[in-house]
C-alpha cells in the first residue's frame, strides 16, 4: 500500500516483516494475558536485536532513535500481532538513557541489549488519582542507604514479563513542594527483589487480553542507588519517556490503521452481494478511502514527533497531537473495517474483532483524548487551565 511518509526505513520494515511472517494471525489470536504471554514473538524479535534498537552501540544496541524503533512498532501491529506486549522497553529506554547515571547504564543496558533483562514496566497510574498524576500517593521516602515505599499502583502492565520496573514515587509530600511536579522520583526497581518481599501483584482480566496488573506496595525497600537522576525532578524525567510512549502508540495505531485498511480494502473487493463485489459501491469505498486519507495524515504528525524526539528538540506538542490523531484514525478505520466486513467481522477467525478491541484501547491509554485536547487548549493554545 502506497504510504505518504519517508520511505527511508525499506531495509528495517523488510527485515521485520520477513520476522513478522513467522507468527501468523492465528498466533497472535491465541496469545494475551500473562499466561499466553506471546513469548515466542517477544523472543525472537530480542534476539534479532529490535528490542535493543535504542539502545547505543557501546552498550550492545544498535544505536538507532526513537523514529526506528516507532517503525519496529508500527510494523508488528501492522503484521497482525500487539506491539503492547513489548513496547514498554522501548519508552522505557528514553528515560533511562536520558537520565540515568553511567553506572546504571553500564550496569543494566548490555543485559538488556543482551535479552538478559527485559525493562517493559512502569508504574505510573494510581486507583483513586488517575490522571491526576502529580496527586499520586505512593510515597518513596529514604531511610540511610534504601528508599522505603508504599502505596499502590493500577493497570501496571507487563510485570509477569519483565525483569525491571521503572516506578514514580513521591519523595516531598505535596503541601511541601512549590509545584505540583515538584517532589516526585523515579527508581529502577529490580523485580525479583521486590516481589512476594513488599511488593504484591494482582492480574486484571481485561477486555484486550493484555497482561497488566495490581500493584501494592507494604514497606518495600530498594536501593537508594535505584533512584533515577536527581530526588524530586522524577516527574520531568518521566515526561521524556511519556513523549516517547505517546509517539509510539501513534505509530501502533498507524500501524493497525493500515492493516485495518488493507483488510477493508481485501474484503470489499473480494464479497460479491447483489451479483458484484460490495467495494464497488461507493458507499463501501468512501469510508475506507477517508480512514486512508486520516492515517496518512496522522503518520506525517508521528514522524515529526519522533524526529523532534530524536533531535532532543522539544516534542510534546508533536507526540500529543500524534497519539491523538493516530488513536482517532485506527479506531475510525477499525469501524469502517468492521462495517466492510459485516456479520463476518464479528467472528474470531478473522481478527477484525480482536484489532478493533485493541486499537479501541488507545483512546483511553497511555492518556486519553481528552486529556491531550487539553494539553492542546492549555500549553499550545494558551487557553485558561481547567484543571
Ligand atoms: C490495558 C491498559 C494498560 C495500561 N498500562 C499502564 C502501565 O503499564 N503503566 C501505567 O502507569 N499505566 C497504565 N495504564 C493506565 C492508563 O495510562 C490510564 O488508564 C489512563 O491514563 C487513564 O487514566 P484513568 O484510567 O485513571 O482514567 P481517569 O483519570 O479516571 O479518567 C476517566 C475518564 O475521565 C476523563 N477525564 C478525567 N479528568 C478529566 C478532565 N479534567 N477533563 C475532561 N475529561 C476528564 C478521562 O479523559 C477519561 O476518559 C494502562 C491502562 C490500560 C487500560
Amino acid at each position: 500500500m502506497q504510504t505518504s511518509a519517508p520511505d527511508i526505513h525499506d531495509d528495517l520494515r523488510d527485515a521485520l516483516r520477513a520476522l513478522c511472517a513467522d507468527f501468523p494471525s492465528e498466533y497472535h489470536r491465541k496469545h494475551g494475558a500473562a499466561e499466553t504471554y506471546p513469548e515466542e514473538f517477544i523472543t525472537a524479535l530480542t534476539k534479532a536485536g529490535w528490542m535493543a534498537a535504542m539502545i547505543p552501540e557501546e552498550f550492545g544496541g544498535s544505536g538507532l532513535g526513537l523514529t526506528e524503533a516507532s517503525i519496529v512498532m508500527e510494523e508488528i501491529n501492522r503484521a497482525g500481532g500487539n506491539a503492547g506486549h513489548c513496547h514498554g522497553q522501548m519508552y522505557n529506554m528514553g528515560t533511562l538513557l536520558r537520565h540515568g547515571s553511567d553506572a546504571q547504564k553500564a550496569q543494566y543496558l548490555p543485559k538488556i541489549a543482551s535479552g538478559e533483562l527485559r525493562l517493559q514496566s512502569m508504574a505510573v497510574t494510581e486507583p483513586s488519582t488517575g490522571t491526576d498524576t502529580t496527586k499520586l500517593k505512593t510515597t518513596a521516602v529514604r531511610k540511610g542507604d534504601k528508599y522505603v515505599i508504599n502505596g499502590q499502583k493500577v493497570w501496571i502492565s507487563r510485570i509477569q514479563h519483565s525483569d525491571l520496573m521503572i516506578l514514580l514515587a513521591r519523595t516531598t509530600p505535596l503541601a511541601d513542594v512549590k509545584r505540583k511536579s515538584e517532589g516526585l522520583s523515579i527508581f529502577l526497581v529490580e523485580l525479583d527483589q521486590v516481589i512476594g518481599k513488599g511488593m504484591e501483584v494482582k492480574p486484571i482480566a481485561n477486555m484486550v487480553g493484555h497482561e497488566t496488573n495490581e500493584l501494592f506496595f507494604d514497606n518495600m525497600e530498594i536501593p537508594a542507588d535505584t533512584l533515577i537522576g536527581e530526588e524530586g525532578k522524577g516527574f520531568r524525567y518521566i515526561l521524556d519517556g511519556l513523549n516517547a510512549e505517546r509517539t509510539l502508540i501513534a505509530a501502533e495505531c498507524i500501524g493497525d490503521g493500515y492493516w485495518f485498511i488493507e483488510k477493508a480494502t481485501a474484503y470489499a473487493g473480494e464479497r460479491e452481494v447483489f451479483s458484484r463485489p460490495i467495494g464497488q459501491n461507493q458507499g463501501v469505498q468512501f469510508p475506507i478511502a477517508r480512514a486512508y486519507t486520516n492515517i496518512e495524515a496522522a503518520n506525517l504528525m508521528r514522524f515529526e514527533a519522533c524526529r523532534r524526539f530524536d533531535a532532543m528538540e522539544p516534542s510534546g506538542a508533536q507526540a500529543n497531537m500524534a497519539k491523538l490523531l493516530a488513536a482517532d484514525a485506527s479506531w475510525e478505520a477499525a469501524n469502517v473495517c468492521l462495517q466492510t466486513f459485516g456479520g463476518f467481522g464479528f467472528a474470531q477467525e478473522y481478527d477484525v474483532e480482536r484489532k478493533f478491541r485493541e486499537t479501541r484501547l488507545y483512546q483511553v491509554a497511555p492518556i486519553s483524548t481528552n486529556l491531550i485536547l487539553s494539553y492542546v487548549a492549555e500549553h499550545i493554545l494558551g487557553m485558561p487551565r481547567s484543571f
